[in-house]
């Protein structure tokens, strides 16, 4: 999510004042005094434990002062003589002040008669002083309590810090319960209009009806008409919802709080709730507003699920609260609330009730001609040169989202800067997009010659396979310069359809296995290169066999979990389980049989087309078209288009594949069967 605060947005409710920063090392202060005091108090830590028979031979010699004892235990003291003598040689720490009492060594008096006659012996033949003292363990109780209140407040002033979030110690505590939105004023970065999206034209229809509500409530209400309080953006990520809502602020001239759903959770109970009071009273306050709430998922899943873990009732009563207080607040208080979310299917039913989200916007992926006006969009502000096409670009780049063309054009001009150039050309564009889809080219990236073929050969092989199956997508170059994780890449271009027929997903298959079957052609070995590949492939297969009904041995069923519900347990017996596995693992024989069988009656045909991608690294359709001869089925008619590129990885060994050049999503995510 992007936000163009380039004005410091107010934060509301969370109040950061400049607050002074409090220099936390004076804890350790705290600690190192406690330290010192017990080594005061401290009447007896580190001194010399004298035994029974020391002691009467110092008594001997007339070196005892006194002695003090409780029976037991007995603190000596040593005549000043003496002591100073000790104590010359020795580092005792002189200067702590002489304390009162402190005494020169300790003694643990033996148990039995005959002992304290003795020390009464000796007492009376050298004459030190002996008192007796009774057990006084105030001064170690004093000193326990004192450490322990000490750290009580130690822990005390952590645990402020940590929940106000501030650094204003203490005090920020009692904020927890207020909302986190961000408030965006008039003039803040509501500047966004509906000219700045581009392509989501029924989404901005629908939402239009709410920028009138919200400039003339009263054409409406005069009527007795009665405005959705809420509306619910759905889409994929970056497909320019918040854009889209803060373009209705923005439109309507209104404040808009925006926050995400994550922002109402904390680990403490009833917090959720009490943000969600606070969010309301500050909009209503300022209202007509908008509340923007994105990934509401993250609080309106449906509840009820899973209760058996604890922080589930943390997040229903947030949500309760959400409910209460979009049922509670008037519909003609002027907040209106959209939220944003990428999963619809999960949300609690009664968040989609009449009078709460009860308007879905559904905002999908751009299609070609969006695309172009998303370009558009974003190339306002780029200097380009008269070769930029942006009609090209945007049949280049199926399945990029919003966002992400907006990235394309912001690498394009990094690319244009990096080289020097005034004005940014077509071939930075071209080179962002495949950057984007594969990472950056790595050409100084060092690999052998024999590797090299290797990579050709399995590139061509894909490239062949595709060729001459009838529903592979239609191929736009293939390479084998190394970018970001992969050693090589084959980009199609491909439809994106609406259904999909098991034949399609066949030859979409034995094309992904085609590089490994060229490999095994000829070198008769196979390699670790095709890692992506068969991640690809066999989750196409489990697709088929398991989500989409499209095995005989299975049936007409789908074992897809939509809604998420069994996490733990599969819906089917551990019989089903191992129809499917090797239904899965025959599919994906089947396909590895027709790709090696295609390759091998074309082996001339493949390795030319090698040879050529080892001369010239990159080859377009055009090179494959003169090597191979039009497509047998000719192109598959252009629909719509999804998946981007296969790419190849360079060693499974602990690497995962660059995850946005994954096409492996036109078949287990995009065409989901709910839709
Ligand atoms: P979402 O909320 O759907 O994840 P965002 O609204 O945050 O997506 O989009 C992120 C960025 O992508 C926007 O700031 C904008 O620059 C760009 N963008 C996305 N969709 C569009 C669109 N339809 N028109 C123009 N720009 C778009
Ligand atoms: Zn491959």
């Amino acid at each position: 999510m992007e936000s163009n605060d380039k004005q410091q947005p107010k934060g509301a409710g969370s109040g950061k004042k400049p607050g002074r920063q409090l220099n936390f090392y004076w804890v350790y202060a705290i600690v190192a005094m406690l330290l010192l005091t017990m080594a005061m108090l401290g009447d007896t830590a580190g001194k010399k434990q004298l035994q029974w028979s020391e002691f009467k031979e110092l008594a001997k010699a007339g070196h005892i002062a006194e002695v003090s004892h409780d029976g037991a235990f007995a603190s000596i003291h040593y005549d000043k003589a003496y002591s100073d003598s000790l104590r010359l040689g020795k580092d005792e720490p002189s200067f702590l002040p002489q304390a009162y009492g402190r005494a020169d060594a300790t003694m643990n008096i033996p148990v039995g008669e005959i002992y304290q006659t003795e020390l009464k012996e000796l007492q009376e033949k050298h004459g030190f002083a002996v008192r007796y003292e009774p057990p006084n363990e105030w001064g170690g109780q004093i000193l326990s309590w004192v450490i322990f209140l000490g750290l009580m407040v130690i822990v005390w002033m952590f645990l402020m810090r940590r929940l106000g979030g501030g650094p204003a110690g203490g005090g920020q505590i009692f904020n927890i319960g207020k909302s986190k939105a961000q408030l965006f004023e008039k003039g803040q970065g509501t500047d966004v209009t509906f000219e700045d999206v581009a392509g989501v034209d029924g989404a901005k229809e629908e939402l239009q009806e709410i920028v009138d509500f919200l400039k003339s409530p009263d054409k409406y209400t005069e009527l007795g008409a009665k405005i959705p309080k809420g509306a619910l953006l759905v889409g994929p990520p970056g497909t320019g919802k918040t854009l889209l809502a803060k373009a209705v602020a923005g439109e309507a001239q209104v404040p808009f709080f925006s926050l995400s759903g994550s922002d109402f959770v904390e680990m403490f109970v009833g917090v959720g709730a009490s943000r969600v009071r606070d969010l309301f009273k500050q909009a209503k306050e300022k209202s007509p507003a908008i509340i923007f709430i994105d990934e509401i998922d993250a609080i309106g899943r449906a509840r009820g699920k899973n209760a058996n873990f604890g922080s589930n009732d943390e997040r229903e009563n947030t949500l309760n609260q959400l409910l209460t207080e979009m049922d509670g607040f008037g519909t003609n208080s002027g907040v209106i609330i959209l939220a944003a979310t990428n999963r619809a299917d999960i949300l609690d039913k009664a968040l989609m009730r009449a009078g709460r989200f009860d308007r879905q916007i559904y905002v999908d992926m751009p299609d070609v001609n969006e695309r172009k006006f998303i370009f558009d969009v974003h190339l306002r502000p780029i200097k380009t040169d008269t070769s930029v096409d942006v009609e090209f670009l945007s049949k280049q780049t199926p399945g990029f989202s919003g966002a992400d063309i907006a990235n394309v054009c912001n690498e394009a001009a990094l690319f244009a800067a990096r080289k020097g150039r005034k004005l940014v050309t077509h071939q930075d564009f071209l080179d962002a997009v495949d950057r984007i889809i594969g990472g950056l080219e790595k050409r100084s990236k060092i690999i052998s010659a024999q590797e090299k073929n290797t990579i050709a050969f399995h590139e061509a092989g894909h490239a062949v396979v595709s060729w001459l199956v009838e529903f592979a997508s239609p191929l736009v170059k293939v390479s084998i310069v190394p970018r970001g994780q992969s050693l090589g890449a084959a980009w199609y271009l491909p439809e994106e359809r609406a259904i999909t027929t098991t034949e399609q997903i066949f030859d979409e298959m034995c094309a992904s296995l085609g590089g490994r079957a060229a490999e095994e052609i000829m070198f008769g070995k196979i390699s670790t290169g095709a890692l992506s590949d068969l991640e690809k492939v066999t989750k196409q297969a489990y697709a088929m066999v398991s989500v989409y009904g499209l095995n005989e041995r299975i049936g007409n069923r789908s074992y897809y979990d939509s809604r998420g519900e069994s996490t733990f347990t599969k819906p089917y017996s551990e019989e089903t389980a191992r129809i499917i596995d090797e239904e899965v693992s025959a599919v994906i024989e089947r396909a590895y049989a027709r790709a090696k069988e295609i390759l091998k009656d074309n082996k001339d045909k493949l390795e030319a087309l090698a040879q050529s991608l080892l001369d010239n690294e990159v080859i377009f359709k055009e090179d494959v078209q003169r090597i191979l001869g039009a497509r047998p089925f000719g192109e598959p008619p252009l629909l719509v288009e999804t998946a981007v590129t296969s790419v190849d990885d360079e060693d499974s060994a602990g690497q995962t594949p660059a995850a946005d050049a994954e096409p492996a999503e036109d078949v287990a995510g995009k065409d989901n069967p709910v839709a």
